[in-house]
């Protein structure tokens, strides 16, 4: 099938290379996102091929498809930044990487608790620049803290036991417990309850109308004082403002984030030599006590062969006329929202 797959980096046209030689797709690489400037772009193209910062809202989707495209083939599990009730109506079929590793990011969120618990970021350009001193460093042992996994999905439910291994006390909150979590020792409580005993909390729930800015002042006030808070999921789970004020005022201790709610306009490009524009995401650099990756949760070897594994698969399962395995329904957007 002929895809133009929109925000492509080196690494994702390696993957999706190596991948196609048992699919046979017509694959168009673009650097560019698609948004309502570039859309023009898929013309032509029965299927498009996005990513995380792509903006396929009601406008893109009517491009597309007055542009003649049928698919839409997501290479993330998250969905939010797609307008699905758009697509639907459309008649475009939407499908994603549902599971790629759950590993991947549930991993990455424990190396942002031990970086920033050791301060490994600080330990590193010390010892670098010859200073051995200890001053700051401090940490604390995780076991016997208490870890509070806000979302016991695939991600948080390898957390919670990552966690666990730790000999950390895991509480859990999810609308629809999971009860391998609570094998492995987890204990589901109230979301109040959750944060207000957590010394770690992280989030693990997808982005809806209901969990945007799960995370404000009052919740930020509710947390233990001095709570590690740690964001692998989706940037607006957290009012970015709210928090700023926690780290000023001493209420939240430690900041860990591989997302960010305005991230489409910085994560996934050199900006280096560029001035940041964005005043908030600016001030949480200069915090002592935060790390921030670039949506790299979910960057390892073998996450990137499964979205690509998985993607084409996906769209020669649409060309074939089956019924889609990964479909994004407006009744999945329905039941989170
Ligand atoms: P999943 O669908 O397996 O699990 C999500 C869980 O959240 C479900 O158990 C659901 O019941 C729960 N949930 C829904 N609403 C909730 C609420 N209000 N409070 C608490 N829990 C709630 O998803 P997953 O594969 O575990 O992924 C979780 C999120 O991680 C995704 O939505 C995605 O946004 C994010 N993610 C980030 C990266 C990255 O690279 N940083 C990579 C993959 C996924």
């Amino acid at each position: 099938m002929r895809v133009a797959v929109f925000s492509t980096r080196t690494y994702d046209r390696q993957y999706l290379e190596e991948a196609n030689r048992r699919y046979g797709h017509d694959l168009t690489f673009l650097e560019m996102s698609l948004d309502g400037t570039t859309v023009a772009l898929a013309d032509g193209f029965p299927a498009i091929c996005v990513f995380v910062n792509d903006q396929v809202n009601a406008d893109v989707i009517q491009r597309l498809a007055d542009g003649g495209t049928q698919l839409v083939a997501l290479r993330s599990a998250g969905f939010n930044h797609v307008d699905v009730g758009a697509a639907h109506d459309a008649g475009m079929t939407v499908v994603r990487v549902p599971a790629y590793s759950p590993h991947a990011v549930a991993e990455h969120t424990v190396a942002l608790m031990l970086t920033l618990n050791r301060k490994i970021h600080r330990a590193y350009a010390r010892v670098r620049e010859g200073n051995f001193a200890l001053g700051q460093l401090l940490g604390f042992d995780l076991h016997d803290r208490t870890v509070g996994v806000v979302g016991t999905g695939r991600i948080g439910t390898v957390v919670a036991r990552i966690m666990g291994g730790f000999g950390c006390r895991v509480l859990a909150f999810d609308p629809a417990p999971n009860p391998e979590c609570e094998r492995n020792g987890a204990r589901y409580v109230p979301l109040r309850e959750l944060l207000g005993e957590s010394d770690i909390v992280t989030l693990h729930c997808p982005l809806t109308p209901k969990t945007h800015h799960l995370i404000d002042g009052a919740v930020v006030e509710a947390m233990k004082r001095g709570v590690m808070l740690i964001n692998t999921s989706r940037g607006a789970l957290i009012d970015t403002r709210a928090v700023i004020a926690g780290l000023k005022s001493g209420a939240i201790g430690y900041l860990g984030l591989d997302v960010y709610e305005e991230e489409g306009d910085l994560f996934f490009r050199d900006l280096s030599d560029h001035v940041i524009q964005d005043d908030v995401f600016a001030r949480l650099l200069t915090f002592p006590n935060v790390v921030i990756t670039a949506h790299q949760a979910f960057f390892t070897i073998d996450a990137l062969r499964n979205i690509a594994e998985t993607t084409l698969d996906n769209i020669r399962t649409f060309e074939q006329g089956h019924e889609p395995r990964n479909l994004v329904t407006p009744a999945m957007v329905q039941s989170t929202a």
